[in-house]
């Protein structure tokens, strides 16, 4: 904590909204904290020339007047770490939304309210790591608390800290206790489990590795076609009502994650609440409790000022990295970076810095680059070589749908997924609603070796003819809207069956039918080998004259149509399609010596 007698007070000399330009604060660095006026709100040095001290606050700053004194805390916004983090809703700067809602006694935030990030009076069970005259080094686990039912927090030995263990608490501890002592060489150390961490510096990791271990989410259009790693980054558009909040539960609830860290900017105050009275009704299918019970959420309501959402993004990551850190896998979503980047664009105005492209500043790349560059797989610090990552989706709201805007063009410059969530596919009731055709991944071929690895080298074959069969069927299409359907080949009719097949039976995916809602990778593989299956027994008996219609309509389709639905335990059902498939299609191929062939057909 910052020392009392080095603290810098300057004065405030102008006020421009949630700008503050402040005297006297020479000796002050770039992003100290600092405490603006006699009430004492939040903020952030943002510039500094000679002893002038341009503050982003944190808080709504009517009322405070020029005179008024500013205090230097001399460190860098930083958010606190440890056990009660988990089922915590906080705003942008980590304040427990709870505490100044009670503190303020009403439904907006007050100002100038100091509310601890961690609850200090709760006592938490320590059950010790290590014993004393260990060596420690930073990284190592002390110790583990139930943070929840299903979170086991393991309180770390802080980064900068290491040698012999001299103490070690068990039992019943506050945040705040003692609960080790290490002695380096003579310097003793004593280590709570309360920690903090700057939230615009990354934490240290002893290893990066390469995104080459899927996260799977249990979506087929996500796992199958455009799949993200662990430690991965994605970018999804969501145009109004195309379906970005259920894919957002989705993904929380069913991808490859212990942790999920929640951060939300809302357009209105009224959205930011949505999301807030959501997440605790939603069920963890994977553990059967509540999904709050892994989840943190960072929520900036719109009576929030926008510096506020510009510091929360850091404040998520670095919430992340802290579970990362621990061994987890995190999955951070943020709804929606646009919003994100129009507080940094508002405060760079205020600021009177040269505007770039649509008045963003030039420096917006650089910022997306510098939060989405913490996502990552790694090998955390700690001597036993615990492995974590931070997988990180990040959703913008391009205005009118225009994906050539700043933000999403930068975001995409940096990202290395792009679901694009599509209107028109959700007007026509196709869900996911994620155009096969605009999307992207570029884990896609990193990761089918993973998938090959696993499903005797014909995962790829499979992907690959699939996606082809798609974009054919797109060029097709336009065919038949030019020409009629009937200036297509019998070959090509079947490859727009089979396409259909394809975006009907296996890209659709109902998020609220109990089975379908997900899909493991067993089961997207063999529903995909069926269908694909089915085309090349298809093209087969076509070739040998079997008719059309008798082809297109019969009954194993209907089978096809129902793999989804089959539960995870019956999907060896899948594989013995393929028997019938094969039945089926030899009772329509005609014999060789019959007449083969049918001209003009009409399919139903
Ligand atoms: P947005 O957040 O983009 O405005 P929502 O996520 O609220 O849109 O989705 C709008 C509606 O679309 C939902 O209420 C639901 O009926 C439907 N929907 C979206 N995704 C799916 C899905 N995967 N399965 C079934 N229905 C869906």
């Amino acid at each position: 904590m910052p020392n009392e007698e080095n603290k810098i007070r300057g004065v405030i000399e102008r006020i421009s909204g949630p700008l503050i330009v402040a005297k006297g604060m020479l000796g002050s660095s770039m992003y100290d904290v600092v405490h603006i006026g006699d009430i004492g709100l939040v903020g952030e040095i943002v510039e500094l020339k000679d002893d002038t001290a341009s503050i982003q606050a944190y808080e709504e700053t009517s009322g405070l007047m020029p005179g008024e004194p500013v205090v230097c805390l001399g460190e860098p916004l930083s958010v606190e770490l440890g056990p009660g983090i988990i089922e915590q809703f906080y705003d942008g700067i980590q304040r427990p939304l709870e505490l100044i809602e009670q503190a303020a006694k009403s439904h907006f935030i007050s100002r100038g309210i100091n509310v601890p990030s961690i609850n200090r009076s709760k006592k938490w069970k320590f059950d010790a790591r290590v014993k004393a005259g260990d060596v420690v080094e930073e990284g190592d686990v002390l110790g583990i608390v139930q943070e929840t039912v299903v979170v086991e927090h393991r309180i770390l030995v802080p980064i900068g800290v290491k040698g012999t263990v001299k103490s070690i608490g068990g039992g019943e501890h506050t945040v705040e206790e003692v609960i080790a002592t290490i002695d380096d060489n003579g310097t003793k150390h004593e280590v709570k489990m309360l920690q903090r961490w700057p939230v615009r510096k990354p934490r240290p990791v002893a290893k990066r590795l390469p995104p080459n271990v899927p996260m799977s989410t249990g979506q087929r259009i996500v796992d199958a076609f455009f799949p993200i790693a662990l430690g991965g980054t994605a970018c999804v558009p969501g145009p109004f009502g195309s379906g970005k909040t259920v894919i957002q539960h989705q993904f929380a609830k069913w991808a490859q994650a212990q942790i999920v860290v929640y951060v939300g900017c809302g357009e209105r105050g009224n959205e930011m609440t949505d999301v807030l009275l959501e997440f605790p009704e939603l069920d963890d299918p994977q553990t059967g409790h509540p999904l709050m019970k892994r989840t943190t959420l960072i929520a900036n309501t719109s009576n929030m000022p926008v510096a506020a959402r510009e510091a929360s993004i850091y404040t998520a990551i670095t919430l992340a990295e802290y579970y990362r850190d621990m061994g987890y896998s995190v999955a951070l979503m943020a709804d929606s970076t646009s919003r994100w980047a129009e507080a940094l664009r508002e405060m760079s105005g205020r600021l009177e810095e040269m505007p770039g492209e649509e008045g963003y500043p030039a420096y917006l790349g650089t910022r997306l680059a510098s939060f989405y560059e913490r996502a990552g797989r790694c090998i955390v610090k700690g001597k036993d070589g615990r492995e974590g990552s931070v997988s990180v989706i990040g959703a913008v709201s391009p205005p009118g749908g225009d994906l050539s805007e700043p933000v999403t063009q930068n975001t995409l410059r940096v990202t290395k997924v792009f679901w694009g969530l599509d209107a028109n596919l959700a007007y026509q009731r196709h869900f996911p609603a994620i155009n096969w055709l605009s999307s992207y991944s570029l884990y896609t071929q990193t990761l089918d070796e993973y998938w090959d690895a696993r499903f005797d080298d014909e995962w790829s074959g499979l992907r690959v003819e699939a996606m082809s069969l798609l974009e054919e069927e797109d060029q097709l299409r336009e065919v038949v809207r030019l020409v009629g359907i009937d200036a297509l080949s019998r070959e090509e009719r079947m490859v727009l069956e089979t396409a259909k097949s394809l975006r009907e039976d296996f890209l659709h995916q109902n998020a609220f039918h109990e089975v379908d809602t997900y899909a493991s990778m067993d089961k997207q593989f063999r529903m995909l080998k069926t269908i694909v299956k089915f085309h090349h027994a298809g093209m087969e008996a076509l070739k040998k004259g079997a008719p059309m219609n008798d082809l297109f309509n019969l009954k194993v389709r209907e089978q096809i149509a129902r793999m989804r639905y089959l539960e995870e335990k019956q999907i060896d059902d899948i594989n013995k399609l393929e028997n019938v498939i094969k039945e089926q299609i030899s009772a329509i191929v005609p014999d060789v010596s019959a007449e083969g062939g049918e001209q003009n057909e009409n399919v139903a």
